[in-house]
């Protein structure tokens, strides 16, 4: 091996690795650089502000290093001796993104910690891992050349992009076995609390894997799932919530609460805790396909040193998302009226994102890096959650499809057209499978007519409001109006709570709120003179509708501020509800979607 990187524990008490790489035959000036992102999370996190005692040296000689920007470094070599480079990384991140490591657990993925050998990206790239605290085992998708039976040893990649598309994760956690497809997979769990119930979660984890493989390959015989090996890798903490997607495995963090316990759910439904769990794991798994493969045609050459734009991330992220919820249903971990509550929870979070008439899907793609990822109090006046409304141009998508008289074609025939025009499926390998905007249109127009692709532009590029609740009529699901909380139906997203008081999160752009004068930071008081802990307590003495005397402070600076709930437009949120007896054609459709 050319490129072989070695990562050990420096010093869990200090969060650090200690990373080796050796390089046989380097340039005279070879340079060495860290990502400054990591693929699927789309913002510029400059992972080089973690590394720190590099050095270098061939053989006995020490050599030269020079920094050219804040993530990309020289070294002066002589001749062709292989060069040793070592570094320290400081690893304290909690999240699926980075690093972590202290006495009980390590992960890593390779973007953090790897310095990527310029020039010698598409040679293999051997890792070992060694060093660890006694009894700590190794679980990961990258392919083991020589480990033991805890995972510790040396794995290989057959270029960087590999290497640094495998998360690691190191420590003494639960592990787990299943097959899906024909498909071993794995599951590891960290942090979990005693009662956890891992058979529970292996069962449930199965029924989703083997529906997805079924929904991308389930057509065809010889066809197979586009990888022999799957991790899960899942960070059970306190309070935490999220994924990212690999080429063979994901990592996830969830709350421990959410795992299911033994003794659970005797009789009950699966708790909202363990849904969102299910519902995550489904969402991760599909970008196996959708992303890490079929990808936006910008992806098929990651760059990275800066953001890489598309505008496909409604595709991407909010078609995953629909079909994230919907294949726990067609799994059968989830029923019909439960899943149209979903469906209603996300139509409302996007109701109540006033973003929502600023910028459509395709603009909050491209500017993700600095709008999605760079959230304040102003997010959800200035942008839209591609994953929310994209999940609903999707529904609107699959409902127009499958509305079309003597028309058999869903979404899912749009999904699979598009892996297969794609060259995905071809060979197995991640290299193709770029698609763009055209080449969506271009199905759609093929399965539902041109109409419908031009539609789809529009929803795509447009502010208006999908129609949501026309097509919804068409299939036997009812559209009502939820009632909101009183605070919500001013503008206000609040935080409350007995010590902190309540303060204001954000204030929804054309509200009663902020016509107000209300903003991000201010501290409510009293309403008409009587203190508040929770706003809606002030719903005992005053009348929804009328205007009131607000008490606020702001910069330790006491205001009184009118508020009349009638000067302002709150956000909408609405139900869905199967209708008991609709026409039999939308009953038939409604069956075929919902199996209901
Ligand atoms: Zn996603």
């Amino acid at each position: 091996m050319t490129v072989e990187y070695r990562v050990e524990v420096a010093d869990a008490h200090a969060h650090q690795f200690r990373v080796t790489l050796t390089l046989s035959d380097p340039a005279p000036e070879q340079r060495l650089s860290l990502p400054v992102w990591i693929p699927g999370s789309y913002m510029v996190r400059e992972f080089g502000r973690h590394l720190s005692a590099l050095a270098a040296r061939q053989g006995r000689r020490p050599c030269a290093l020079r920094q050219l920007d804040k993530t990309t470094w020289v070294v002066a070599c002589e001749g062709r001796t292989a060069l040793t480079v070592s570094w320290l990384v400081y690893a304290f991140d909690t999240s699926v993104r980075c690093a972590f490591l202290d006495a009980r657990r390590g992960f890593f993925n390779g973007t953090g910690l790897l310095l990527r050998a310029e020039g010698r990206e598409h040679e293999p790239q051997g890792l070992t891992i060694a060093g660890l605290p006694r009894g700590w085992q190794v679980a990961t998708a990258m392919t083991p050349v020589k480990v033991n039976a805890a995972g510790v040893g040396r794995y290989e990649a057959a270029d960087y992009d590999e290497l640094v598309d495998h998360p690691v994760e190191l420590g003494t956690f639960w592990r787990g076995r299943f097959e899906a497809g024909g498909v071993p997979h794995e599951f590891v769990v960290a942090g979990a609390l005693p009662g956890f119930d891992g058979e529970r979660l292996l069962a449930d984890a199965r029924r989703i894997c083997a529906t997805q493989i079924g929904f991308w390959h389930g057509g065809s015989a010889k066809e197979r799932a586009p990888f022999s090996r799957y991790v899960f890798l899942l960070n059970a903490v306190e309070e935490g919530y999220g994924g990212l997607e690999h080429r063979a495995s994901t990592a996830l963090i969830a709350a421990r609460r959410d795992l299911p316990r033994r003794g659970m759910e005797a009789g009950g439904g699966l708790s909202d805790g363990y849904v969102t769990l299910l519902g995550l794991i489904s969402h991760e798994y599909f970008h196996t396909w959708n992303v890490k493969r079929l990808k936006p045609a910008e992806f098929t050459t990651l760059d990275y040193t800066r953001e890489n734009y598309t505008e496909l991330l409604w595709f991407f992220e909010g078609f995953t998302s629909y079909y994230d919820d919907l294949l726990l249903l067609r799994a059968g971990l989830i029923d019909a009226p439960r899943y149209l509550r979903l469906v209603a929870k996300a139509a409302s979070t996007v109701l109540a994102t006033p973003g929502r008439e600023v910028q459509s899907v395709a603009q909050a793609s491209f500017d993700a890096w600095v709008k999605y990822y760079r959230s304040d109090e102003n997010t959800p006046n200035a942008t839209v959650s591609y994953y929310a409304k994209g999940s609903l141009v999707a529904l609107a998508l699959d409902l127009a499809l499958r509305s079309r008289p003597r028309s058999r074609a869903s979404l899912d025939d749009v999904m699979r057209a598009l892996w297969a025009r794609s060259g995905a499926a071809g060979g197995g390998g991640m290299g193709g499978g770029g698609i763009t905007e055209l080449d969506i249109l271009a199905v759609v127009a093929e399965l539902g007519g041109r109409a419908l692709a031009d539609e789809l532009r529009g929803w795509v590029h447009g502010t208006a409001d999908l129609p949501l609740e026309r097509l919804l009529a068409g299939l036997g699901v009812r559209q009502a109006d939820e009632r909101v909380g009183f605070a919500v139906g001013l503008g206000l997203r609040l935080a409350e709570g007995a010590l902190t008081g309540v303060q204001v999160k954000s204030v929804l752009a054309g509200t009663a709120a902020q016509r107000a004068g209300l903003s991000a930071g201010d501290e409510l008081l009293a309403v008409d003179g009587w203190r508040i802990r929770r706003l809606d307590d002030a719903l005992t003495w005053i009348d929804r509708r009328q205007p009131f005397e607000l008490l606020v402070v702001r910069d330790q600076r006491v205001l009184t501020l009118r508020l009349d709930p009638a000067a302002g437009r709150g956000p909408a949120a609405i139900q869905l509800t199967p209708v008991a007896k609709p026409p039999a054609a939308a009953l038939a459709r409604r069956r075929a979607w919902l199996g209901h």
